[in-house]
């Protein structure tokens, strides 16, 4: 089995003639955690849409597993295991945050909406739901509505939904957006600790939680692969400096 979980190979995605991602051959590498970085309009979400197949490529390929994945649609992708943190905007206000993991994984095992008669089928997900909730540290917000919980903690709502899916590779784009230091740093322990088990590819404009967490940075610009490594190198790099973090 490759070392790469993840791969593309000349990866370009064009718009009316403009290429957003150009050529580019990504290498994610299995149980890390990768991080993709750029500055605005590097080509990130593109890349992040392509790779969950809500775009499809000009030209290039994406290898999962071994598997060319290029021409699935995106529930089959999320099926094979690779799949995306959604946006908040995915999280039902409404529902507690308990409902919520339960219905993703709902959703996950395929039960229709006749399985809430059944008590020990109910009683099942709810156990599994508040599994995934302590392994999210939500286990005091399981009856709070989502609409009521504070920001950092709907995000990691957010990630328990996701891992309702049984995720063997999450892409979790910009996780620490808008997030206060105790919240960056909760967010930041949790991602650590799903990566024990997981891969994880994550955009993330915070150039601390970049460092703290990654294994491997890919730096964007202009839709391409500028430079590759670890932050104590890419921060030696002068294209680096000069292109993004020079600031
Ligand atoms: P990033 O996430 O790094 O900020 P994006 O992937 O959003 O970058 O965008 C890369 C470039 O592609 C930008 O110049 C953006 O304007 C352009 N772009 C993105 N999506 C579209 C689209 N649907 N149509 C036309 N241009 C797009």
């Amino acid at each position: 089995m490759s070392d790469y979980i993840l791969e593309t190979q000349g990866l370009t995605k064009e718009f009316a003639g403009f290429s957003a991602v150009s050529d580019v051959n990504l290498q994610v590498r299995r149980h890390t955690i990768h991080a993709l970085i750029g500055p605005n309009g590097a080509g990130k979400t593109t890349c992040f849409n392509l790779l969950t197949k809500f775009l499809h490529p000009s030209k290039g390929k994406i290898i999962y597993n071994g598997q060319d994945i290029t021409a699935m649609k995106p529930a089959d992708v999320a099926r094979l295991g690779l799949v995306r943190s959604f946006q908040i905007s995915a999280v039902f206000p409404n529902l507690t945050a308990l409902e919520n993991v339960r219905v993703a994984l709902q959703r996950e095992h395929g039960e229709s909406f006749d399985f809430w008669r059944s008590k020990s089928v109910l009683n099942r997900f709810n156990e599994r739901a508040r599994a995934l909730l302590d392994d999210v540290g939500l286990s005091a917000f399981e009856d709070i509505r989502a609409a009521e919980m504070p920001y950092g903690r709907k995000r990691a709502l957010e990630i328990a939904t996701t891992l309702a899916l049984e995720p063997e590779m999450m892409l979790l784009d910009e996780p620490m957006a808008g997030m206060g230091h105790e919240d960056i740093d909760k967010i930041a322990t949790l991602i650590k600790s799903i990566a024990a088990n997981h891969t994880i590819l994550m955009v993330e404009h915070n150039l601390n939680v970049v460092s703290n967490l990654s294994d491997k940075i890919t730096v964007l610009t202009r839709g391409q692969i500028l430079a590759e490594g670890d932050y104590a190198t890419l921060t030696q790099d002068e294209r680096v400096k000069e292109a993004y973090l020079g600031a």
